[in-house]
């Protein structure tokens, strides 16, 4: 009879405990994350006031491609820049 009471005592024991530790687990795991943000500041473009990072591309009639009109000959014959 007192071996099925310690018994009873001992799970009910065991149960509480787990909850405690999952808990305890869950909390430092919610504070790393919280620490360390999953997404890291990333690099922008913030374009500059004066025109020089942001151009207009021009397509070339010759090589068919868009190159910046301050690139210059592209290189073929022909080629208007
Ligand atoms: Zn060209």
């Amino acid at each position: 009879m007192f071996a099925k009471f310690l018994l009873t005592v001992a799970v009910v024991a065991l149960i509480w405990f787990g909850f405690k530790y999952l808990q305890r687990v869950t909390e430092l795991r919610e504070r790393r994350a919280a620490r360390t943000p999953s997404t890291p500041e990333r690099p922008r473009f913030e374009p500059v006031p004066d025109g020089e990072s942001v151009q207009d591309l021009v397509k070339c009639p010759r090589c068919h491609t868009y190159r910046s009109s301050k690139l210059g000959h592209c290189g073929q014959e022909g080629c208007p820049y």
